[in-house]
């Protein structure tokens, strides 16, 4: 029997958003922790996009959803590094 697996489409394209946003912004912290208080952020924010697939699917549904709320995405991204950046939950000498 195939594997089968709950994913958040959201999810996916939230973390593809913050690391091309964060690639660009030299002064942020960008360890694992702020990534992923930026993502809780921004998903809190966004309707979750929930497909079951298949282990190894290409996941078609990532591409149309991508399209839709491209600017959304961005926007609520953008506010959740700049709330984290500001604000990181841990000291700057653990960065
Ligand atoms: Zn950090």
């Amino acid at each position: 029997m195939q594997m089968l697996r709950l994913i958040n489409v959201m999810e996916i394209l939230v973390k593809e958003t913050i690391e091309d946003i964060l690639k660009n912004c030299q002064e942020l912290c960008k360890c694992e922790r702020c990534k992923l208080d930026m993502a809780a952020i921004a998903l809190n924010k966004l309707s979750p996009s929930y497909v079951v697939t298949a282990e190894g699917e290409v996941l078609l549904r990532v591409g149309s959803l991508k399209q839709q709320n491209k600017v959304d995405i961005i926007r609520v991204v953008t506010e959740a590094i700049d709330i984290v950046g500001k604000k990181p939950h841990h000291s700057r000498e653990d960065s």
